[in-house]
């Protein structure tokens, strides 16, 4: 790696996902805050790790978390990025909800259009699929800007995790979870759910998961993962309704009309939601396809002051 440990001074705890904890620290020397993530790996694959990561440093645009540099600590690969000071999206939506708040359409389809334009990138420009679309893994600026991070640049590094549940996201498009081809239209499934999802405040499924959300990444249950507190989540039962059963869509009480004036989104938005969950994925548009559509466009081409917003949420922590 290119940082050295000695030169990270930790702050603070941002979040611990299935694979490991996300630490804001300081980098000394040129005083820049970032956020760590620690992955435990095998130690022998760590060295390969390292050097397919070095790719991440041409990975460069508005829309994704820049990625500074990593460092091996015994076990562990520790990657080092841009600090998001608003955090994820699931944990402002869980803030957001329980101060019975909600997402406005204009800030939906900021994220969409974020989102989208990442996708979008990260395949034109380096043939890469991020493979882990979900809301903990959008984060928010100071600024308001939106940024996707966590995409699976290292085919080793994913290959690591695949091995276990840690893979495993309740976000997975039907096909990913029947293990057949994966190809960059299983990403705009999982931004599908993940906009339902904060459109509407809960994992658009019936089931009842833990507080955290289903904002979260399935994990084994054997005690050993930071994440017990998903332990007592019907995984494969999810898994098994996500494949079998129809699609989720916005629900009808949601829509405006005007015999329903106090529904809070639009058609529009229902119908963007209803192209990317299509469960064949043949028949699901990918990104520059997506980018068609007249929510996408219409979000893309307007202003929506989110830095207002970002400093809104900041406030209230
Ligand atoms: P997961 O994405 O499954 O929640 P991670 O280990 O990737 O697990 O991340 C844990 C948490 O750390 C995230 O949920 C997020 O809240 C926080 N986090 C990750 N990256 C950043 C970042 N660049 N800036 C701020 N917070 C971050
Ligand atoms: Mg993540």
């Amino acid at each position: 790696g290119e940082l050295r440990k000695e030169d990270l001074v930790e702050q603070e705890a941002l979040g611990e996902g299935a694979s490991g904890a996300v630490v804001k620290c300081v980098h000394v020397p040129t005083g820049t805050v970032v956020a760590r993530k620690t992955v435990a790996m095998d130690p022998a694959t760590l060295p390969a790790v390292v050097r397919e990561l070095t790719l991440l440093h041409s990975f460069k645009s508005p829309y994704i978390v820049q990625y500074y540099g990593c460092y091996t600590d015994e076990a562990s690969l520790c990657m080092c990025m841009e600090y998001c000071e608003l955090g994820s999206l699931d944990q402002i939506a869980s803030r957001v909800y329980a101060a019975g708040g909600f997402f406005t359409e204009d800030l939906l389809g900021k994220i969409c259009v974020a989102v989208v334009h990442s996708l979008r990138y990260l395949h034109r420009q380096h043939r890469v699929i991020h493979r882990d679309v979900k809301p903990s893994n959008i984060v928010v600026t100071r600024r308001g800007e939106i940024k996707l991070c966590d995409f699976g640049v290292s085919g080793l590094l994913v290959n690591s995790l695949a091995n276990t549940f840690v893979g495993t996201s309740f976000y997975m498009s039907p096909e990913r979870i029947q293990g057949q081809e994966y190809t960059v239209r299983s990403d705009v499934w999982s931004l599908g759910i993940s906009l339902l999802e904060l459109a509407i405040g809960r994992f658009p499924y019936p089931f009842d998961v833990p507080a955290k959300g289903a904002m979260m990444t399935a994990v084994a249950a054997n005690g050993e993962t930071p994440a017990r507190r998903h332990q007592r989540v019907p995984i494969f039962e999810v898994l098994d309704y996500i494949t079998k059963e129809p699609a989720p869509t916005v629900p009808a009480d949601l829509i405006y009309s005007p015999t329903n004036p106090t529904g809070r989104l639009s058609t529009g938005f229902r119908d963007f939601i209803d192209r990317c969950l299509v469960k064949d994925p043949a028949m699901r548009p990918p990104p520059e396809v997506i980018m068609k559509h007249g929510f996408f466009r219409h979000w893309d081409a307007m202003f929506v002051d989110t830095e207002a917003w970002a400093n809104m949420l900041e406030r209230w922590q």
